[in-house]
């Protein structure tokens, strides 16, 4: 049992203000794993009051840069001695497999916080332009945004709270964390990593609870900056308060990307691509290529390698080494998986493999690996995001069809391309209106932006455009010099 029974803020482990509690249940065994407190609106006054003060104080506002990328390198040192916890503590809450959450829960946020502090040092604070009008310079300082509530979904928990935290930090900003309620106790252990690390009292807070608590902590009058991760329905509502609030603003939503298969493909190295690219963490990954469209002429025989690797892929417990998939994170989303599931046969298409729980797990969320064929474009599954390991294969007919196909959807998070002539696929890739793309894989690159078009988000993280979120800009007009009123 990971039992905590405080909430983390101004450096303080304080106990909530009311009775109530999370409990953390596994997907794997639906035992009880955990519990935390449950924050109420004046622990999250709290946070943003000790956020707000350390927004100001010496400890923090009176480093410079380079000190503050100091502070940050020695919590990447903490974050790295505890790896293996926080990622077993990951897929322990949320089914992830433990070979997915070492990778990327347990090792991307101490190098998201690497890369953010070494850009902190080589960034000039300020920069000193000559006017156009020749009546003097500007100095043009980046200054911090302020205090930034960070609001993260249960999918990738550590790594989308470091996609936030590590530029705030290097900005200079501080930042009150609300994680999704299926993912409380990594957050904590994160809490108490940057305690031991020596981060300075009030930097990082963290509160817990769900929808009510997030939303009260968004269009808290002491928050500066909103970012935010998770479902394209939450983010609207967040942009319509930021909105009113006149309240920058970062969302990085759902997807249903398209996998552009050409007929020059090789079919055996893209299907292995694919088991990353379109089913990664049991498909609950946002910007998966879960639309497989695929050449007419070799429709059925891309189908059957699909079906083929879908069906091969270990189902099992996420903490076996050797589990490709693991359980769906809740109840709740394995039955939201199974009406979709429900919802393609009844729409016309054909499960070709899986499509119903697997034999021999009678506890835990489970749900086998499914690939539908003979879907239309205008099919509710290939047009919502599922969010479970589903995938819908799609026949088009010449490229111009292909890349019509793939835009003809409300989001525009990621995507693939695969084709034997990597200059026809990055031709192909300039064509796709996404906010990212791979050619022959997918994976993002940290530093290079990554974000959604259309109803995948507004605004970008990782890459030095980034840190640019994290930053207010303010313009200061001199004199020539000589020159006085
Ligand atoms: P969700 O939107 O239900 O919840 C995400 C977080 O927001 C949780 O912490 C939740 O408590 C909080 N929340 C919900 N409603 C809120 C509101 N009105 N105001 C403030 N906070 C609110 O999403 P989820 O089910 O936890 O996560 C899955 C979704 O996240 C999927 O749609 C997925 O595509 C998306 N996602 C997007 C990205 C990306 O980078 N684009 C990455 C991962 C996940």
């Amino acid at each position: 049992m990971h039992a905590y029974d405080s909430l983390y803020i101004g450096g303080e482990w304080t106990p909530a203000s009311g009775e109530g509690a999370i409990t953390a249940v596994s997907p794997a065994d639906e035992q009880t794993i955990g519990t935390a407190p449950l924050a109420q609106a004046a622990d999250v006054d709290k946070a943003v009051t000790a956020a707000r003060s350390a927004l100001h104080s010496a400890a923090w506002a009176g480093l410079t840069p380079s000190q503050r990328a100091d502070a940050m390198e020695r919590f990447a040192d903490e974050l790295e001695k505890n790896q293996a916890h926080r990622a077993a503590l990951t897929s322990k809450q949320n089914g992830m497999p433990i070979a997915v959450a070492t990778a990327a829960e347990g090792g991307a946020p101490p190098g998201l916080l690497r890369y953010y502090a070494a850009l902190a040092r080589t960034l000039p604070r300020e920069e000193r332009r000559p006017r156009l009008d020749g009546l003097g310079d500007t100095v043009v300082r980046r200054e911090p945004v302020g205090v930034v509530a960070a609001v993260v979904p249960w999918n990738f928990p550590q790594t989308l709270t470091m996609f936030k935290l590590a530029p705030a930090l290097a900005a200079g900003c501080t930042v009150v964390l609300k994680p999704a309620p299926e993912t409380t106790l990594d957050a904590l252990e994160l809490a108490a990593t940057a305690e031991r690390a020596g981060l300075p009292a009030g930097v990082l807070n963290v509160v817990t609870g769900g929808a009510d608590i997030g939303a009260y902590l968004v269009a808290h009058p002491g928050v500066d900056k909103v970012a935010f991760t998770g479902s394209t329905a939450a983010g609207r509502k967040i942009g319509e308060v930021c909105g009113r609030l006149l309240r920058p603003h970062t969302l990085e939503l759902g997807g249903k990307s398209a996998a552009i298969v050409l007929d020059d493909a090789d079919l055996e190295a893209t299907v292995r691509g694919l088991a990353t690219s379109s089913l990664l963490n049991n498909g609950q990954t946002c910007y998966l290529s879960t639309r497989i469209l695929a050449p007419r002429s070799r429709y059925d025989e891309v189908v059957a390698a699909v079906a083929a690797l879908a069906g091969a892929l270990t189902v099992g417990d996420p903490l076996d080494p050797g589990t490709q998939v693991g359980p769906l994170v809740s109840s709740r989303q394995r039955d939201l998986v199974e009406s979709y599931i429900a919802k393609g046969r009844a729409e016309g298409a054909t499960a070709v493999t899986g499509g119903s729980r697997p034999v021999g797990r009678d506890k835990g969320w489970y749900i086998q690996p499914t690939v539908f064929a003979n879907v239309d474009n205008n099919a509710s599954i290939a047009r919502e995001e599922i969010f479970g390991p589903v995938l819908s294969v799609i026949a088009y007919d010449g490229l111009d069809h292909a890349v019509a196909l793939a835009n003809d959807s409300d989001y525009g998070l990621g995507g693939t391309i695969w084709t034997s002539d990597p200059d026809k696929g990055l031709d192909l890739a300039r064509r796709v209106e996404t906010g990212s793309v791979g050619v022959n894989y997918y994976a993002l690159d940290v530093g290079a932006p990554f974000g959604g078009v259309k109803s995948s988000g507004v605004g970008r993280e990782l890459g030095p455009e980034g840190l640019a979120a994290y930053h207010s800009l303010k313009s200061i007009y001199l004199p020539s010099q000589g020159a006085h009123q």
